[in-house]
């Protein structure tokens, strides 16, 4: 059998060591009031793991050590051992035997042992609990407790079942995924709370970053344009400035040269001009020599002229027309627009004075001239002419030199003058560019760069010419101006709180996920607990009925969900139906709201319904109905029942006897019981006697 014994020493009134052997199905203790059975029991409940010393019938541990009497000691420790057959592989353990001790000595030191090795109480009940075995659950039912399912509340009466089903697992699961639930949606909320109270300054930091970040891409690109921009300019002026000096050379050698070629011009000119011959002066001499040689001539060839009217010589055709020719020739050797006026006008005059002579003066006074006189002013006159021939030519030889040399000296000036131009223009330029190198330096100062910094930069590579360059650069600027300066304080700012947020979303999507999942898990459970149980009241309620009518002889007897929850239900018109009618809410079934279990009776010719009509005899066997109803759908290895018969008549002793016996195969009894036909289905008795010396015996009285 599982249960094979109970050793006892030292506890309450079972003071000298004493085994109880259960061999068969049904083990009855038997025995006067007062000797000791219940003590029995009570070793058996202390044992699963009961830590309440009034569920022991004591007020205090001590209670449970054999306290002595007149006859015999007092004891200083209560012992006590249960044995199961484990063969079965009915407890999670290797061990084929599994022996539970428990002991409490008077200094209230409790200790519990697992096949010899001290285990603490927890692992204990747990070890019990993982069986389904427990010191208050339905194996145990001590005295006075046999209506214990009665007097529960609907409420107890539920976790009864519960427990009975193994749910309290799953109770106990689900509860704490509830817990969780509220925990995570607590922290959900605090999260989210956090996440709303740090995204409007979020938002605006990282406005004022990105503008920032902006910033440096404007920057970047200014930086860019200006290398390409200066290094352009750079070497432009660079390369500019270097074209100058070998030119000025180049311009002051030429000078140099056309200078020494223009002293040499010079110093031929000033010869020439030193030479100039006298034949001006000469020739000058020579006609007014012939203009006297003609006024006298004029003269004596007046005198013979009568009434006082001297006769021009011009008179004289012959004269006249030589001086006209000699006039004219000396018009044809003038140099000068004014000597060839003047020789002209000499002609008029020569012409004017004949035609004024020539009404006065008379052909033959002409005649009377000298005529030696006249050949020999005619000779005269010739070799005047002659003279004047040579110094004209010898004047006209200078004259062409002299205007010559005039000349290359002028044009060698010219040239000079023209290279002085070049120069100066030169010059103009190099200020120009010199001036350009100050004012780039000064844009270079205001960006706090230097002309050197460019000078050995590859130069401008940019695809915009100048003017769009300083237009961009120019736009660029006053864009950085308007944006500030970067404050380091609020990028530190921006990214811790960058990364709290980031935290914290992420806290949300796990919050999220687990308060998915457990909403997941809660469902699952949710549905596990309600199927098992509704499945199990359903089958529960058929037992009964069965077991009501063996009791009964007839009637009925139900245990149904309450109502008060199936009207709630009902009205929210969600959940699930069960067998009884009544619904159950999928979720978040706390337990005030959780539906209790009553039981609705109806005994055979009576009209009259409920509990608290009933007597003694038939509460103890509606009780007992409902116990082997309950246990029917779970049956327990084995079930203590301490007077659970007390109240039953004869007839119905013996009814439960039979009962006992039909579950006996499944479920090992140790009853207590003072009924003869319990005695009778039982396959080992004992006896419990207490002798003089106050201490309990067990007397072995039938053996199966
Ligand atoms: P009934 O048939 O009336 O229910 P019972 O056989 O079940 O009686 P118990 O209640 O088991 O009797 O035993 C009670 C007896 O055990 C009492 O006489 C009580 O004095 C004795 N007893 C209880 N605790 C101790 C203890 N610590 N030391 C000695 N005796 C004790």
């Amino acid at each position: 059998m599982f249960l094979q014994k109970l050793e006892l020493q030292g506890f309450k009134s079972f003071a000298n060591k004493t085994v109880l052997d259960f061999p068969g199905g049904i083990a009855a203790v038997v025995g006067p009031n007062g000797s000791g059975k219940s003590n029995i029991t009570d070793a058996i409940r202390w044992l699963l793991g009961e830590r309440e010393a009034k569920n022991l019938r004591g007020g205090k541990n001590d209670d449970l050590i054999f306290a002595g009497t007149e006859k015999k000691a007092r004891m200083g420790m209560a012992q006590a051992s249960l044995y199961f057959d484990n063969s079965s592989g009915f407890f999670p353990t290797e061990f084929k035997e599994v022996v539970i001790s428990r002991r409490v000595d008077r200094d209230g030191d409790s200790k519990f042992f697992l096949n010899q090795s001290e285990m603490r109480m927890k692992d204990i009940v747990d070890f019990f609990a993982k069986a389904k075995l427990g010191a208050r659950g339905l194996n145990m039912i001590g005295q006075g407790e046999s209506d214990m399912i009665l007097k529960s509340t609907p409420l107890e009466r539920r976790e009864l079942i519960e427990e009975l089903l193994g749910l309290k697992e799953y109770l106990l699961k689900k509860n704490a995924a509830s817990r969780e639930l509220k925990n995570t949606s607590f922290n959900l909320e605090k999260a989210r709370a956090q996440v709303a109270e740090i995204e409007p300054h979020l938002r605006s930091l990282r406005r004022q970053v990105s503008r920032w970040t902006k910033r440096d891409i404007l920057a970047e690109e200014l930086r860019q344009i200006e290398n390409s921009y200066f290094s352009g300019r750079v070497r432009q002026i660079t390369e500019g400035l270097r074209a100058f000096d070998p030119e000025m050379e180049k311009l002051d050698a030429e000078i140099a040269k056309l200078k020494s070629e223009q002293k040499i011009l010079e110093a031929e000119f000033k010869k020439i001009e030193v030479s100039e011959p006298k034949a001006k002066k000469e020739l000058e001499a020579l006609r007014n020599k012939r203009r006297e040689l003609f006024n006298a001539k004029m003269a004596a060839s007046a005198a013979p002229v009568v009434a006082g009217k001297p006769a021009a010589p011009e008179t004289d055709p012959k004269l006249l027309f030589k001086e006209i020719k000699e006039l004219a020739e000396a018009a044809l050797a003038s140099e000068t627009e004014d000597d060839l006026k003047a020789v002209l006008k000499k002609i008029v005059n020569l012409i004017e004075d004949v035609e004024n002579a020539d009404e006065a003066s008379a052909p033959a006074a002409v005649q009377e001239i000298d005529n030696g006189k006249l050949v020999e002013f005619n000779r005269l006159m010739d070799s005047l002419d002659e003279e004047e021939k040579r110094y004209q030519s010898e004047l006209d030889g200078f004259n062409k030199v002299f205007r010559e040399s005039l000349r290359s000296v002028e044009s060698k000036k010219d040239e000079i003058e023209e290279l002085d131009d070049k120069k100066q223009q030169l010059i103009f330029k190099k200020d120009k560019v010199l001036f350009q190198k100050s004012e780039l330096e000064n844009q270079l100062r205001a960006i706090s760069r230097k002309f050197e910094d460019f000078a050995s930069a590859a130069g401008a590579d940019s695809s915009m010419d100048e003017r769009q360059a300083e237009q961009r650069m120019m736009r660029l600027r006053a864009e950085l101006a308007s944006m500030g300066d970067v404050d380091e304080a609020i990028i530190k700012e921006a990214e811790e709180t960058e990364k709290r947020h980031a935290f914290l979303a992420g806290q949300i999507a796990d919050l999220e996920k687990a308060s998915a999942d457990l909403k997941i898990l809660l469902k699952d459970l949710d549905f596990k607990i309600r199927h098992e149980f509704n499945t199990a009241l359903g089958k529960i309620n058929d037992e009964l009925q069965s077991f009501v009518k063996l009791m009964f002889g007839g009637g009925r007897a139900e245990l149904k969900l309450e109502n008060r929850q199936a009207l709630k239900l009902a009205a929210v018109g969600d959940g699930v139906a069960v067998g009884t009618g009544a619904v159950l809410p999928v979720e978040e079934e706390a337990d005030e709201t959780r539906p209790g279990i009553e039981i609705d009776v109806v005994l055979p010719k009576k009209k009259i319904k409920g509990l608290e009509v009933l007597s003694g005899g038939e509460r103890s066997l509606l009780s007992i109905a409902i116990l082997f109803a309950l246990i029917s759908i779970s049956p327990p290895p084995f079930l203590v029942l301490d007077e659970v018969d007390a109240a039953l008549d004869e007839r119905n002793a013996r009814r439960f006897g039979e009962l006992l016996k039909n579950y006996a195969r499944e479920t090992q009894f140790v009853i207590v019981t003072h009924n003869r036909a319990t005695m009778e289905a039982a396959d080992v008795l004992y006896g419990v006697t207490m002798g003089d010396d106050g201490a309990s015996r067990i007397v072995s009285l039938k053996l199966s």
